[in-house]
């Protein structure tokens, strides 16, 4: 379907990223078809590493492509928390063959480049996807029966449901509140260099923290150990103040940032690639994302700060979710996207706020703040995940066992 025109289509995801391909495949596989518009003229992911866990690569299984992710990624043995102050080691998780065994799903690191383009592989080896690029949505049309859509090149659809992937700046989002991205005031430099030019000085095998006053540096390999992921996060106060893109957030604000870090963290994150950087956002959350026969999902619905490294997972849960809604409410569209809601806003919502007072955590900068933070780390063992259960533990309670996804079928 390239042709400009009138379309009618029965389920339409607007927003080709992680969430919107995630969904087009979970809802192919239940058997429905699904056409799918992105505004890029392709399928790309701007930024490096993503974190999955248990509750995403259990998703994964489902839409039948965890063996090729798992081609692609890293599975660390473990995430080490450590004070970029003085090197000291806080806290850990243990991530390896323990955490498999308790979640019944791995945790892994990826490029996410190449989450993508095996979504986008999975879809466009899927008869009932189809996908348009150099689609814009601009103008939703929501009636009783059905959902108009307009995109900027002229082109209309006429949907049964639309759901609406379309991300932090989401357009669908509109049809719920009239809300802006709320700036967190932190910006993040980022990037990958091959893995032997890595200049870190801890096992480069290990997901790693450094927390500090107002800033923090994560890394981890990605591409099967190919390259080294860094991500290097501080407060900026030219981006906090509303000074211009440009001007804001300079390189030399995040050497000042990290100069008072330990070596190998200031170190790392003058080896970060200096050409670009992101500003952080979130949204407060919403009392609902969906109406009528109109849902969002993943950053539309529900975006929070990366801390957590939930954004991407919690739209790939979205995605399954949707599917079967859809699936068991298969003449009712507007009974399924109420039960979606029901079933997905009160864990997302609780991710979304949750990342917020988690960023504070790690950024504190008082005194006694750190030493209560501090103390309270140094007391749990890296295998206690009583914290963690509520995120990577199956939500339906079924045992943890993974079905064979088609790729490693002999
Ligand atoms: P997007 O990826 O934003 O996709 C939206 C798509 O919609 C885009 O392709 C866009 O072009 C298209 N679009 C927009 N408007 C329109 C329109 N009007 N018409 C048609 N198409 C449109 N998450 C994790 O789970 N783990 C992590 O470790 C992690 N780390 C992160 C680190 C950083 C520094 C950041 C910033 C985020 C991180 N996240 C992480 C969050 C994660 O990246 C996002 O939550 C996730 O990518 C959101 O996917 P999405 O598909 O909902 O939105």
């Amino acid at each position: 379907m390239t042709d400009h025109g009138h379309h009618d289509v029965r389920t339409l995801v607007v927003g080709g990223g992680i969430g919107g391909l995630a969904t087009a495949l979970a809802i192919a596989r239940t058997g429905r078809p699904v056409h799918l518009v992105e505004q890029a003229p392709a399928f790309t992911e701007v930024g490096a590493g993503l974190q999955l866990g248990a509750n995403a690569t259990r998703v994964m299984d489902r839409l039948g492509v965890l063996g090729a992710v798992e081609a692609v990624a890293v599975h660390p043995e473990r995430a080490v928390m450590f004070d970029a102050r003085n090197g000291e080691k806080l806290t850990g998780l243990t991530l390896g063959s323990l955490y498999r065994q308790r979640y019944g799903f791995p945790y892994l690191v990826m490029h996410r480049s190449d989450l993508l383009q095996i979504l986008l592989d999975a879809c466009l080896a899927e008869p009932l996807i189809t996908l348009e690029n150099n689609r814009t949505v601009i103008e939703v049309a929501p009636t009783a029966d059905d959902v108009l859509l307009k995109c900027a090149d002229g082109t209309t659809y006429r949907a049964d449901v639309v759901l609406g992937a379309d991300g932090l700046h989401s357009r669908l989002r509109r049809l719920f509140i009239d809300d802006e991205p709320v700036s967190s005031g932190y910006v993040a430099y980022r990037g990958t260099m091959p893995i032997e030019d890595a200049t870190t000085q801890v096992d480069v095998n290990d997901i790693v923290l450094w927390v500090g006053p107002r800033l923090h540096l994560m890394q981890y390999p990605v591409r099967a150990g190919a390259l080294y992921n860094q991500v290097a996060v501080f407060y900026s106060k030219t981006f906090a103040a509303g000074v211009p893109d440009s001007d804001r957030a300079t390189p030399d604000e995040l050497d000042e940032a990290y100069a008072a870090t330990v070596d190998p963290v200031r170190i790392s994150a003058a080896s970060i690639s200096r050409t670009r950087h992101w500003p952080l956002f979130d949204r407060d959350p919403l009392e609902h994302f969906a109406q009528g026969r109109v849902a969002l999902l993943g950053d539309a619905a529900h975006p929070m700060l990366q801390v957590l490294g939930q954004g991407a997972c919690q739209a790939l849960e979205d995605a399954v979710c949707l599917a079967g809604v859809l699936d068991e409410h298969v003449d009712n569209p507007v009974k399924a996207l109420t039960a979606y809601e029901q079933l997905r806003l009160p864990r997302a919502t609780t991710c979304q706020r949750l990342a917020r007072p988690w960023a504070d955590m790690w950024h504190l900068a008082d005194p006694v703040g750190l030493a209560l933070r501090d103390r309270a780390f140094r007391s749990r063992a890296d295998d206690d995940y009583s914290d963690v259960d509520w995120l990577y533990a199956d939500p339906t309670g079924q045992p943890a066992t993974p079905t064979t996804s088609p790729e490693t079928t002999p």
